[in-house]
């Protein structure tokens, strides 16, 4: 680069100097040849000036040559600086990968956009890929270049002409559109979008396909600055995909004030894992018909130090989306596992396992570690799980299935009749029991049509060597009538709600739960209860 300079400098000073040689033959074939210098000698003459005035006279020529050279080299080189500013403003504005404009260009122009206001309705959409990051860990960096290039060419495809397509961060787009049709034409745009980069990318053979879920927000004059347009499409981007993906919404402004008590719900539900605010509670479980408990399903309770306890619904989602789920089955699965040590030793522990921990090959390992510490027999824990679980991924489910079933751990398939398995699935999978939904449960007194479908249910066990269990058992007359069609266990009100273990063990104590003739009284008090230290 310096010897590039350099010889660059050396050329230029050569030209230089070729070029005041020229000059200087020129004033020669002026002056002499052509007797220009006669005029001068006259002047001389007239004026009576001596010969050093006609030495200072050429002398001042030269100097006038050399400064009208400096001067053009000056111009060309403040032409050539003035075009690598504007060639670097340019890449400093521009995403390299994509040749989208980069965020700083996009906020400008939305600002410059506002300012100069527009007639018909200017929007901000945000567009996020969905499954990209997969992409990249499969097929390698090239390809993820390759589909992010494809999704910008898509997008200045299917925008309307004079939009700002650019390209934020990673696999985040964004797009300033003018529409003159309001809402329906903005959601269809966005559908549009989504449809668009939803095509599979052709890439060295391969079809590799991401989806796009969009956030939409107004972006007139009166909406804020242009940061927070930008954040409120972000916040209904993020709602996008809380809803599912490959989808849109518009930003309502409660939705801000949503993920802010969202994020907020994330922290605390970190913090109360690892205090252990999250503890069991157990649902009795009775064989049927004679109603004998022969376990406890494990259910999850957060003893919030706020809102008192909250119910699995309001935090089991958020644990299994942010990748909590592992932490806070296995802290359950330990304190249980240690609750039930002093009680009778024929009593089961149901505890439910959500889907992507089915995912993880290791399942079977950690349950097992925690059985050992625990000394809680294997014989005497269920796992259940929900269909989903074999949706995601058959083999993966196969396989840690197996594992669990090595080790002497039962396996259920809870809330059957709610998710998408099919029979292929029950004779493809080895399970050891059905939970039949408490939606069907519920509904027997209905009609002689659910009723049907509960039977049919209870047979289809049968003759797959499963046994059933009705969850959500309400009422006198449904336990009948199902342990007359050969149900085999029932779960739900009628037997007991979920309780704390303090509870348990007062029944237990009290003799109020009928746990068979087998089992002894457990003496259960402060010299047997046992804690987690304790343990
Ligand atoms: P599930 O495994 O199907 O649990 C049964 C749910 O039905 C429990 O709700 C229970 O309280 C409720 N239930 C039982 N009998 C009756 C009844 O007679 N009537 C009515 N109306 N409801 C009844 P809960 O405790 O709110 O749990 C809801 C779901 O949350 C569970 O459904 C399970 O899928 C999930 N869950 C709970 N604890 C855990 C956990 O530790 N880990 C995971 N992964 N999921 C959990
Ligand atoms: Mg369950
Ligand atoms: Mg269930």
């Amino acid at each position: 680069m310096a010897d590039k300079r350099k010889a660059s400098w050396g050329s230029g000073e050569l030209y230089d100097l070729l070029c005041l040689m020229m000059l200087g033959t020129c004033v020669w074939v002026l002056g002499v040849q052509l007797g220009a210098f006669r005029w001068v000698d006259r002047i001389i003459l007239d004026h009576n000036l001596s010969d050093v005035f006609k030495l200072g006279f050429f002398m001042g020529m030269g100097a006038v040559a050399a400064s009208v050279s400096k001067s053009i080299r000056l111009l060309k080189a403040m032409r050539e600086r003035d075009a690598a500013e504007a060639q670097a403003a340019e890449t400093a504005r521009h995403d390299p990968l994509t040749g989208l404009a980069n965020r700083r260009l996009f906020t400008e122009r939305l600002e410059e956009r506002r300012a100069a206001g527009s007639t018909g309705r200017l929007a901000v959409l945000v567009i996020d890929l969905d499954r990209f990051k997969p992409v990249n860990e499969l097929y390698g960096y090239e390809a993820g270049n390759a589909v992010l290039r494809a999704v910008g060419e898509r997008l200045g495809r299917t925008l309307p002409e004079g939009s700002t397509v650019a390209r934020l961060d990673g696999d985040e787009f964004a797009a300033l559109v003018e529409t003159g049709t309001g809402g329906e034409g903005l959601a269809r745009l966005a559908q549009g979008v989504i449809t668009a980069l939803s095509a599979p990318v052709a890439w060295h053979g391969h079809e590799i396909k991401v989806g796009a879920t969009v956030g939409i927000a107004a972006a007139d004059a009166d909406d804020g600055t242009a940061g927070a347009v930008l954040h409120a499409a972000d916040l209904a981007m993020v709602q996008g995909k809380r809803d599912g993906r490959g989808t849109y919404r518009v930003f309502e402004s409660a939705m801000d004030e949503a993920l802010k008590a969202r994020a907020r719900l994330e922290a605390d539900l970190r913090v109360a894992i690892d205090t252990g605010q999250i503890e069991p509670y157990y649902q009795p479980v009775v064989a049927l018909p004679g109603q004998t408990v022969t376990g406890f399903e494990v259910l999850a309770r957060w003893r919030h130090p706020e809102q008192g306890l909250l119910m699995p619904s309001t935090f089991i989602p958020v644990a299994e989306e942010t990748g909590m789920i592992g932490d806070l089955s296995y802290l359950i699965l330990r304190r249980a596992c240690l609750d039930a040590r002093a009680w009778p030793a024929h009593l089961q522990l149901a505890v439910n396992i959500a889907p992507q921990q089915f995912q993880d090959s290791d399942l079977a390992l950690r349950i097992l570690a925690i059985l050992t510490e625990t000394g809680f027999q294997a014989h005497r824990l269920e796992v259940e799980i929900t269909e989903t679980a074999i949706v995601q991924d058959l083999e993966a489910t196969r396989a840690t299935l197996g594992a669990l079933q090595t080790l002497g751990v039962r396996v259920a398939l809870d809330d059957f009749g709610t998710g998408y398995s099919s029979l292929y699935h029950l004779r493809e999978l080895r399970f050891d029991k059905l939970k039949i939904d408490r939606s069907y449960v519920n509904s027997i007194a209905e009609g002689d049509e659910r009723a049907k479908l509960v039977d049919a249910i209870i047979k289809l066990g049968s003759s797959l060597g499963l046994v059933t269990t009705a969850e959500g058992i309400e009422t006198e007359t449904s336990v009948d009538w199902l342990a007359s069609q050969g149900c085999d266990y029932g779960q739900g009100y009628l037997f007991g709600k979920p309780m704390p273990r303090a509870e348990i063990e007062r029944r237990l104590v009290e003799g109020l739960l009928d746990t068979g003739p087998a089992a002894p009284k457990p003496e259960i008090g402060p010299r047997t209860v046992l804690t987690e230290k304790a343990a």
